[in-house]
């Protein structure tokens, strides 16, 4: 029988009281029939989301309720996170490349592909990405630490910003730390990458070792950021970001 992960916005349907997403198709068809969906096929999963918004009382009625995708992912094995992710990734471009940016005709899916043409200018369209790079500083035992205005009270993450036209992922580490923090960094060490839905980066993350200057931090960028020590650290992001990974292997390493 055919499964379905339905989306609403940023959030995920789920069973009332679990974290179950994978839900049988037919009872999700039936019971939200009288809304338009994006939609797409893997396999035997049937991928949507809503273009109406469909209130509470109508899901905890059948038996659901909508939860944050990013609330769960920590919730959810390695695989299921990235296989979320991706097709969460995929319903964004879908809904956003609807037409072609030079003529504004139309952009049709290719079948079996993702990926979209435009045939009045004879272009192929890509799922989007920004490049984006993430920066842990650190200084012997300690580790600078920072808060976005957006994170979830508590949390502290890695630098991170998006790529500059014409620039380099390390020239934009380098840049970042300085306007963000306003310190020098050296020995940056590459460390690996992630595709982020939230809206659509390309994580490049490295660490790097401080070199100097005083922390002057750039407050429309930054609510706070401190020197935490490796056995001391404060909340971290979701175990599915790359930034939780980049802290640990920091925290754990000999
Ligand atoms: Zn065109």
């Amino acid at each position: 029988m055919s499964k379905a992960i339905y989306f609403m916005g940023s959030k995920i349907l789920i069973r009332k009281n679990t974290h179950e997403f994978l839900l049988p198709y037919d009872d999700v068809k039936s019971t939200f029939s009288f809304v338009t969906c994006t939609e797409h096929r893997e396999k035997d999963i049937y991928v949507a989301r809503s273009k109406q918004p469909i209130s509470d009382e109508v899901l905890i009625e059948a038996g659901f309720q909508a939860k944050e995708l990013k609330s769960i992912l920590s919730c959810l094995n390695e695989n299921i996170q990235a296989f979320l992710l991706r097709h969460f990734h995929r319903l964004n471009w879908d809904e956003q490349s609807r037409f072609c940016g030079t003529c504004g005709n139309s952009l049709l899916l290719k079948e079996g592909k993702i990926e979209k043409r435009c045939d009045t200018c004879n272009i192929d369209i890509f799922p989007r990405f920004s490049p984006a790079v993430m920066v842990l500083v650190y200084k012997d035992d300690m580790v600078l630490l920072a808060r976005s205005p957006h994170f979830l009270p508590g949390i502290y993450g890695a630098i991170a910003g998006f790529v500059e036209v014409g620039e380099t992922a390390e020239e934009a580490a380098h840049r970042e730390v300085r306007e963000e923090l306003g310190i020098e960094i050296t020995d940056l060490q590459y460390f690996g990458t992630q595709t982020w839905p939230f809206p659509d980066s390309f994580m490049v993350a490295f660490s790097a070792k401080y070199l100097s200057g005083k922390l002057s931090i750039d407050l429309d960028e930054l609510e706070d950021a401190q020197w935490f020590h490796r056995d001391k650290l404060p909340d971290l992001p979701s175990s599915a970001s790359i930034s939780k990974r980049l802290i640990e292997n920091f925290k754990n390493k000999v």
